[in-house]
């Protein structure tokens, strides 16, 4: 199937599609892509709409390999043809999914793949599944006044985020592709009334599935309780196979689950100093996966209280420190939900209040890591974080270095030589820094000599190493990549997706990007400030 018209010829594809999704759950029957309602249907079936000009702009070695793809492949005119939309193989089933969704804490009702198209879903020889989505393909049913693009500018940070994440080990959907279309597509970067002709792009996203909780709330927010009920089995028959059969136990065990990987996520994303931004229930994968990328940021200095995201500046209510929060938040939408088919109120209640424990206990294991503790001891280390965060809000403290810089920090030196050894992590002078931080990393080497015994240092500066990045995307590297985009030359993505390869492994060649961010990001747009519009 081919959706140009100078590209006539059949193609097979190297993958083995399964399509579970539009096997077995009810399509909307009408086929065109216009903007409507769609009810008692989990998707509709939808084509890419071609694109000008595409060219490989970059991908992913390791998603491209993991789905048994050669560098050939991926060179090959067909690929640029298949991953642009322009396009399909005979055994894809695009479609765009209806879901609905809570916007910033407001029902928002149906919302749906407005831009995305899930091209089908592989199975690789090893049993994986994987689904193939375009993000930027055209509208669909669901782009209501949008025009179903996505810019080279958004994408490029979607791109290198997404495989950043996933060498961070944080859970993640992919990207195979970057893609430009040659296409130009309208934006008002800052909502100001002054919209640009811009670049478009499509990125591919993989992931095992994109199902959100938003998913499960369209249907029951519309009393579609038979359909409700259907896509939960089929999520937990799909994605959650080791659940066993759906049944009123089944479906405790799974909203469990998904409370589980939440809580693991959030742990995850305090860890590496990552601000989602836009936490609706529409963005919230029901893997626990990191979903959507589109005004995230990575913190720079440490502040509680930070947001990229220009839109949720006023209400702030997906700042950095509320992210596990606002997530419990969201998994009690989830419940709300589902619970027309499990209808065990007390039994869901119970559950949503283990997150709140698991994530807390996450944390604290995963603070003690960063601070290269074996185990969390509540009789210290309780004060020694509080009073590292307060440092934090005093003095202004790049997340990263300070913790990566902390593993070198001698336990028996000197207090003095201790804040030294840190002392790059500040941004700023101020009165009282150094003997505060000295104050602090006295108590903090007591407790490592404690922890350690006598032991020597060399495990604790590897387990540290392996829990605190030396590399993360920091806003001003993705805006440089973009502004050198623009400008037609895309080494500087090749590059970082290089550095960001290896997040945890010394890269001599690379310690440039171990730096504080630079003076002139500080509050410059595209590295400080971001908007939804992408
Ligand atoms: P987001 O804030 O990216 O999660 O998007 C919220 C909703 O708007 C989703 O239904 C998206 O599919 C849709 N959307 C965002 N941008 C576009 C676009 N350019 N064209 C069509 N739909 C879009
Ligand atoms: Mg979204």
């Amino acid at each position: 199937m081919n959706l140009g018209t100078s590209r006539p010829q059949s193609m097979s594809s190297p993958f083995h599609f399964v399509n579970r999704f539009t096997r077995d759950l009810p399509a909307d029957p009408e086929l065109t892509n216009e903007r409507r309602q769609v009810a008692e249907s989990s998707y509709s079936r939808v084509r890419p709409t071609p694109v000008a000009n595409p060219i490989l702009i970059a991908h992913s070695e390791e998603m491209a390999s993991e789905l048994g793809l050669t560098q050939n492949d991926v060179l090959s005119g067909q690929f640029v043809d298949v991953f642009s939309g322009n396009a399909l193989y005979d055994e894809m089933d695009p479609y765009a999914m209806n879901y609905a969704g809570h916007q910033f804490g407001n029902w928002a009702g149906q919302l749906g793949d407005g831009r995305a198209i899930n091209l089908g879903e592989l199975e690789t020889p090893v049993g994986a599944h994987w689904t193939l989505q375009l993000k930027g393909a055209g509208p669909t049913p669901y782009s209501r006044s949008a025009d179903g693009r996505a810019v080279l500018r958004s994408s490029i940070r979607e791109f290198l985020c997404s495989e950043a994440m996933f060498h961070l080990g944080v859970p993640t959907t992919r990207a195979l592709s970057l893609m430009g279309t040659g296409d130009k597509v309208l934006r008002d970067m800052f909502y100001d009334g002054r919209p640009e002709m811009e670049p478009g792009a499509i990125v591919c996203r993989v992931a095992p599935s994109f199902i959100r909780f938003g998913n499960f709330q369209i249907h029951a927010a519309r009393g579609e309780t038979e359909l409700l009920k259907r896509l939960m089995d089929f999520c937990i028959r799909t994605d959650f196979p080791h659940l066993g059969e759906p049944s009123a136990q089944t479906y405790l065990a799974w909203f469990q689950e998904v409370c589980d990987r939440t809580a693991d996520l959030m742990v995850h994303w305090m860890r590496v100093g990552f601000v989602h931004g836009v936490m609706n229930t529409d963005n919230m994968s029901i893997l626990g996966l990191t979903i959507d990328y589109g005004p995230y940021g990575w913190v720079d200095n440490f502040e509680l209280d930070w947001t990229p995201n220009t839109t949720d500046a006023e209400s702030r209510r997906y700042v950095f420190g509320n992210q596990p929060q606002v997530a419990g938040w969201n998994l009690a939408q989830l419940a709300r939900a589902i619970y027309p088919v499990v209808e065990d109120a007390e039994a869901l209640g119970a559950i949503l209040k283990t997150y709140a424990s698991r994530y807390e206990l996450g944390y604290q294991q995963m603070m003690a890591s960063k601070l290269g503790f074996t185990w969390f001891d509540a009789e210290t280390d309780l004060d020694l974080i509080s009073s590292l965060i307060q440092l934090f809000s005093r003095f202004e403290t790049d997340m990263t270095l300070f913790f990566r810089l902390l593993a070198s920090v001698d336990p028996n030196a000197e207090p003095a030589a201790m804040w030294e050894a840190v002392l790059p992590s500040q941004y700023d002078e101020a009165s009282g820094q150094a003997s505060a931080w000295s104050a602090w990393l006295s108590a903090w080497s007591a407790r490592v000599l404690k922890d350690e015994a006598g032991a020597s240092d060399g495990p604790r500066i590897a387990r540290m190493n392996a829990t605190n990045p030396k590399y993360v995307l920091r806003n001003y590297m993705a805006q440089m990549a973009i502004d050198q985009a623009h400008e037609g030359d895309f080494a500087l993505i090749h590059e970082l997706l290089d550095v960001l390869r290896h997040p945890y492994d010394e890269q001599p060649a690379y310690e440039r990007y171990f730096a504080k961010r630079p003076d002139w990001a500080r509050n410059k747009p595209g590295s400080s400030m971001l908007s939804c519009s992408s």
